[in-house]
């Protein structure tokens, strides 16, 4: 390492107020060799004792040798992930502190840092607390919720001896046929990165520097415009203009980074023809540079080599190796084919000609050294595992409890809920009966299919009901669903069951919805709701039955035409292992709604527009009819109340450099408690490039006891007003703007 490189390290670390660590000084000691070790990261497999054929022994039982000669004569700086497995904390306190044992093996001290996917609740441990998924909190519009959740998701993935979750994601949600919807916070910019810094803090606690054995590395995910593909198949193309990229899809990363956010995962994709993992520009100039993003990037999957094997921007591994370390990719993640070893030597050879420097190849080191350092893992002695009671604690499962709560979304009610407890009805569909339709994927296995790792003791959509009303609740599946890749006719249908329990009940919960997937296995090809799944509503709506739609869906699917006769629409999307539990309440009336969409629900599948949208989509052309035509917009949400928005008022700001004050009475008319989210709007009149017709620039959810009014106050500064320009400048330009809470609006003049 270079002394100036070195020094300023020391420098920063004493400035963040860690303490100056004797083992900083071993990454000089470090030979070549021992440095490209360290950017290599390596699946638990890897390590793993194999049968015959070569599959990882269940249950996995970690190999000595080949531990040895990954750690020691390689000195790999990361292991990630677990098998086709969910294991006890008593397995990952085997498994982790085995790894650890290895930190003061060899010449050198250095630990390895463990990271998993531990996206909705730490997924891979049994009895862990499974939270919604990430579409389901951003529902919520709870940033405190979403910092509980990470809080508490930390402390469990702690509690299994992991140091670094792969989370949270933080890609817009602009493209609801892309498998991963439902690991997004939505299509807006402003909720992503309020809601994905707050599940950051939750992550790593009050000081990002120093991070305690309470808390994890947070991992910002998938830096950048990865969901934004065209096709919405996973890691396909993406084309996003320098405006939106800059409007768009880069605020979340930059509020994680104020966040204190310590690492980033790169994107598979590519945007405008330029693979995530080269693009020098983004990850070093703007993510590295410009915000001064102090911890280190990791690859996605394979993606070190699949600059040449998928995406042919390098006409050999080596120089893929280069292109994707010199753009500043500083770990790469399985370098599996051929294998980890041939990473190393072709790295090795890069750096011995000269085509990756010394002082970038320290670069990355430090970093990865550095934010070891802050997750505390320079401590021979780990934080013991016997502690941790809270894990799966009833606290722990009270607040994924609430997070189902607050993120279940009430989208038509004609009053037939809440629900009365007399009269038979029926609990039908293809998601009711199993807790693997609620977690969805990344669910005690990469897909989330396997049902036999579901948690003890906690209820499917059936169970829960059955257990709040007892014998009077029927229950016929009607259908299966089926993989969308494969064939349709494949799957079972049990209509007849389904039609004759139709003709004893005047009421069906109709539970509908997705099958768990993600990434390409998750791919589908129309948004359009299976058509057998549309049949069972039309059976009980030609028997004149009312049907209570309940939709567990990681993205919003088209239901067009079994809106209109529903008497009601709940969304659940994908509400965890207590969501049955939060649904029975909700529709039973002993808890009232509050979420509301993160995103603008589509009516049409030709048809994807989200709520920003210029003034020009808002033209009809022929007749009525209207382009801007979602079936929901993205906010809406009811619940059991009524709100009355009233005295919208701006303070008299005509200038720019002083703040613009927006305060507003919100008045619950009902007879009970509500939480309301307000949600301020704010748009453009007039600007030299089209601006947005309005853009969420604030919002809170707020308590408001029974006929009582709360006045919501917001402030907003010019920064807030900016948009990127022609010249693909961030400016403000002085004029118009328009304000918007509810029914109420405003407007205002800056000079
Ligand atoms: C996914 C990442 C994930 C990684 C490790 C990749 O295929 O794209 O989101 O963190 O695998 O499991």
């Amino acid at each position: 390492m270079k002394k100036v490189a070195f020094f300023a390290l020391v420098g920063f670390l004493s400035a963040c107020g860690i303490s100056k660590n004797k083992d900083i000084t071993t990454i000089q000691e470090l030979t070549l060799e021992e440095k490209v070790g360290q950017t290599c990261q390596i699946t638990l497999d890897v390590v793993a004792q194999t049968d015959a054929q070569g599959r990882t022994l269940v249950p996995l039982k970690l190999d000595t040798n080949k531990l040895t000669e990954a750690l020691v004569k390689y000195k790999v700086g990361s292991i990630l992930n677990v098998s086709w497995h969910t294991l006890s904390r008593e397995q990952w306190k085997e498994i982790t502190e085995t790894i650890h044992s290895y930190y003061t093996s060899g010449r050198i001290k250095i630990p390895v840092l463990y990271g998993i996917d531990a996206i909705h609740g730490v997924n891979y441990t049994k009895g862990a607390t499974l939270f919604p998924q990430e579409i389901g909190l951003a529902a919520t519009w709870n940033p405190l919720l979403a910092e509980e959740f990470g809080r508490i998701t930390a402390y469990e993935t702690r509690a299994s001896g992991i140091p670094w979750n792969f989370s949270p994601v933080l890609d817009l949600g602009r493209n609801p046929l892309w498998s991963r919807t439902f690991e997004t916070l939505g299509e807006d910019p402003y909720l992503v990165s309020t809601m994905g810094a707050a599940i950051v803090k939750g992550y790593q606690g009050t000081n990002p520097n120093m991070i305690d054995s309470l808390h994890v590395l947070s991992c910002m995910k998938h830096f950048v415009g990865y969901s934004a593909s065209q096709s919405g198949r996973d890691r396909t193309p993406a084309w996003i203009p320098a405006k939106f990229m800059k409007e768009l899809y880069l605020p979340s990363f930059k509020a994680a980074v104020q966040a204190g956010a310590q690492t980033v995962m790169i994107n598979s994709g590519t945007v405008n023809g330029i693979p995530g993992h080269v693009n020098k520009s983004l990850i070093q100039h703007t993510l590295k540079d410009e915000w001064k993003f102090p911890g280190f990037a990791v690859s996605d999957w394979e993606d070190f080599n699949m600059l040449h094997t998928v995406h042919r921007v390098a006409p050999d591994l080596k120089s893929a190796y280069e292109l994707a370390f010199n753009a500043g990719v500083d770990m790469s993640m399985v370098p599996l084919a051929p294998d980890y070893k041939t990473y190393c030597s072709l790295m090795l050879q890069s750096v011995n000609e000269g085509k990756i420097t010394v002082e970038r190849l320290n670069d990355a080191v430090n970093r990865i050294h550095r934010t070891k350092e802050a997750v505390g893992l320079m401590n021979e002695k780990q934080p013991s595992l016997d502690g941790y009671t809270a894990f799966g604690s009833p606290q722990h499962k009270a607040a994924s409890k609430q997070a189902a709560l607050e993120s279940i979304t009430l989208l038509k009610n004609d009053g037939i809920l809440p629900l009365a407890s007399t009269g038979k009805f029926l609990i039908a569909g293809p998601t009711a009966d199993n807790l693997v339709f609620l977690n969805g994927a990344w669910t005690h296995t990469w897909q989330g299919m396997d049902t036999s790792f579901n948690t003890k003791g906690c209820k499917t959509i059936v169970q829960a009901f059955q257990e709040k009303y007892g014998a009077q609740c029927l229950f016929s599946k009607g259908v299966e669903l089926y993989k969308e890749k494969e064939q349709e006719q494949s799957r079972f249908v049990f209509l007849e069951d389904y039609i004759k329990k139709l003709e004893e009940v005047e009421t069906v919960v109709l539970c509908i919805g997705e099958m768990p997937g993600t990434e390409k296995p998750g791919d589908i090809r129309s948004l359009n709701l299976d058509s057998k799944q549309l049949e069972l509503a039309r059976l009980a709506y030609s028997k004149n039955k009312k049907v209570i739609l309940v939709l567990v869906e990681g993205r919003p699917r088209i239901i067009r035409d079994i809106v209109d006769k529903s008497s009601a629409i709940v969304q659940c999307y994908l509400p965890g292992d207590y969501g049955a539990e939060a649904l029975v309440e909700l529709i039973a009336g002993e808890k009232n709604f509050s979420g509301k969409l993160p995103y603008t629900y589509p009516k049409y599948d030709g048809v994807i527009e989200f709520y920003d949208r210029p003034r020009s989509v808002d033209r009809s052309n022929v007749g009525d009819f209207a382009a801007f035509n979602p079936e929901w917009p993205l906010g809406y949400g009811l619940h059991y109340g009524v709100v009355r928005y009233e005295h919208l008022k701006s303070n008299s700001v005509q200038n720019e450099s002083s703040p613009w004050e927006i305060t507003v009475d919100v008045t619950n008319e009902s007879n009970r408690e509500i939480d309301e989210v307000v949600q301020l709007y704010v748009g453009d009149e007039f600007a030299s490039i089209v601006p947005a017709g309005e853009q969420l620039k604030r919002f809170q959810k707020v308590k408001i006891p029974a006929s009582s009014t709360v006045e919501v106050r917001f402030i907003l500064s010019k920064s807030d007003l900016m948009f990127v320009n022609e010249a693909g400048d961030w400016v403000f330009e002085p004029g118009t703007f328009t304000y918007r809470i509810g029914s109420q609006s405003g407007r205002v003049n800056f000079k």
